[in-house]
């Protein structure tokens, strides 16, 4: 049976790891990739140091290269940060947005991740923008509440390019711990209804992704969920070959639940 919705994608967020020698994984990613039927999108986010010999690396082939973050504005007096334009300068044609980590160790606010995703749009970038509910929020039932005020308060009004949008539980990063697959899909339902009523058949389309400790044992049962369009793999993504384990699951579509 094959799979509705639309096409997957599956990310690897390498965080703050990876140095020039880390350019033997992405090879191996690259080269396996083009055996692998294409019914994936394949991207691979190592940290901006990285950027421009990733994309050389990868220019012509199944797999693509973001960035972790940028700056809202274009250019200026901000030391030490990254434009939107200066990624895509370096290759990158992705970004992640709003990651966790980010709005906690930088206190990034939805109005910030907001600005950022325009400036995604204007320098043709994809924004994947991060929500999800941290432990004590699910405890106290606040997680669809949690979720939706993210959601509504880092998406645009207008949908200016396209968007993906990353469920990140904050409890299941990093920790071995994922939600069960109806929790999963609760949330999922919630961000698709909430796309749809904000953008139309646009939001129909709209990647909705899974992330928080996604690993080869566990991507399939996760990636079958309704509404999962696909991962965001932190950990799992720097090894190539749990990676490419995670991307392998689309390369057999009628193994993913058709909806
Ligand atoms: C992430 O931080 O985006 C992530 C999903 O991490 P991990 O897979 O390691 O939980």
């Amino acid at each position: 049976m094959a799979r509705n919705g639309p096409r997957p994608l599956v990310a690897g967020n390498w965080k703050m790891n990876g140095t020039k020698a880390s350019a033997a994984e992405l090879a191996k990613i690259v080269a396996e990739a083009k055996n692998l039927s294409q019914t994936a999108d394949i991207l691979v986010c190592p940290p901006a140091t990285l950027l421009a010999s990733f994309a050389a690396a990868a220019a012509g082939t199944q797999v693509a290269i973001g960035a972790q973050d940028c700056h809202s504005e274009s250019s200026g007096a901000h030391t030490g940060d990254i434009s939107a334009e200066m990624l895509r300068d370096a290759g990158a044609t992705a970004v992640i947005l709003g990651h966790s980590e980010r709005r906690m160790d930088h206190q990034e606010s939805d109005a910030e991740v907001q600005a950022k995703i325009e400036a995604a749009w204007r320098a043709a970038l994809l924004p994947i923008v991060c929500v999800g509910e941290t432990k004590e929020e699910r405890d106290a039932g606040a997680t669809l509440s949690r979720i939706q005020r993210q959601m509504d308060e880092s998406l645009p009004r207008e949908l200016r390019g396209d968007v993906v949008i990353a469920y990140e539980p904050v409890w299941a990063i990093g920790t071995g711990v994922t939600p069960t697959v109806r929790d999963v899909a609760e949330v999922h339902a919630l961000l698709r209804a909430r796309l749809r009523e904000r953008f139309g058949g646009a939001g129909d389309k709209t990647r909705i992704l899974y992330g928080g400790s996604v690993k080869p044992d566990n991507a399939r049962e996760l990636m079958a969920v309704e509404n999962v369009d696909g991962a965001l793999v932190g950990g799992a993504s720097l090894k190539a070959d749990d990676f490419l384990a995670i991307v392998r699951i689309y390369s057999r579509p009628e193994l993913v639940r058709a909806r």
